[in-house]
């Protein structure tokens, strides 16, 4: 008999930060993963700033793109607004094609040096969901090049164009972490922002309605309830937002 933890534990997420930015995909990204975590740290006076490689247009099959996309943004700003992110950007890169490359990193090695944060989150840059769900092209590049810019920011020969537009490097990013992966290393307590956390996802009212006939805060709670429960037997029982954490 024995009251240590079991191995594969959790680890408590690093504490000892003032400034996070979110980088993602798509509106909603966020909201399914993560915004729980957030609204604990917003609530602990720390920043915390959203960026969304698209505005994710073409996210609602009967919805075409150039209405889609103003309405989703609105609801992201809402979202946002819900767990105290009071700064939301779009960098525009198109929804659905998203590219893997220079641009990309680029870019938001760009909001890295404008915020100048010491934690970057993002979304899962893995092939799969679990074991056997296929990830999205948009996923994959988002998450690979926010893990890349955190070091491109503060190479100031890497996109010297950018210091030309007076952002000066920021090597100050410590870590990365990486909301939704199969192999998560540490975790936050949920419970102090489940209940606003299901409020921000219920925010993309457009895109859940067209996604499902579920009543949609039963859906929003439910699917994030499972979530973080999930979660609880590797962190020590405690409903948890689990990330992979990547140290810099
Ligand atoms: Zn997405």
């Amino acid at each position: 008999m024995t009251t240590a933890m079991p191995f594969d534990q959790l680890q408590p997420m690093p504490e000892d930060w003032q400034r996070a930015l979110a980088v993602v995909a798509h509106p909603d990204d966020l909201e399914y993963g993560c915004a729980a975590a957030v609204a604990g740290w917003t609530d602990a006076g720390r920043e915390v700033t959203y960026v969304l490689a698209s505005r994710g247009e073409a996210g609602i099959d009967t919805l075409e793109p150039a209405k889609c996309g103003p309405l989703r943004e609105q609801e992201q700003r809402a979202s946002a607004a819900v767990v105290g992110v009071a700064e939301v950007e779009f960098l525009d890169h198109r929804d659905g094609v998203i590219e893997y490359g220079p641009a990309l990193r680029r870019d938001i090695a760009a909001a890295i040096r404008r915020h100048r944060p010491e934690l970057v989150i993002t979304l899962n840059h893995r092939d799969t969901w679990g074991t056997s769900v296929w990830n999205t092209p948009d996923h994959l590049a988002v998450g690979r090049a926010t893990l890349d810019a955190a070091g491109d920011a503060g190479n100031r020969w890497i996109f010297p164009e950018l210091a030309e537009q007076g952002l000066a490097p920021w090597d100050g990013v410590r870590w990365v972490a990486v909301s939704g992966t199969t192999s998560p290393t540490h975790a936050v307590d949920a419970r102090p922002g489940l209940e606003r956390s299901v409020l921000s996802l219920l925010e993309h009212r457009a895109y859940i309605e067209a996604l499902t006939d579920e009543d949609p805060e039963q859906y929003c709670r439910g699917f994030l309830t499972a979530n973080v429960e999930a979660n609880a037997q590797r962190f020590g029982g405690i409903p948890a937002v689990a990330f992979e954490v990547f140290h810099r």
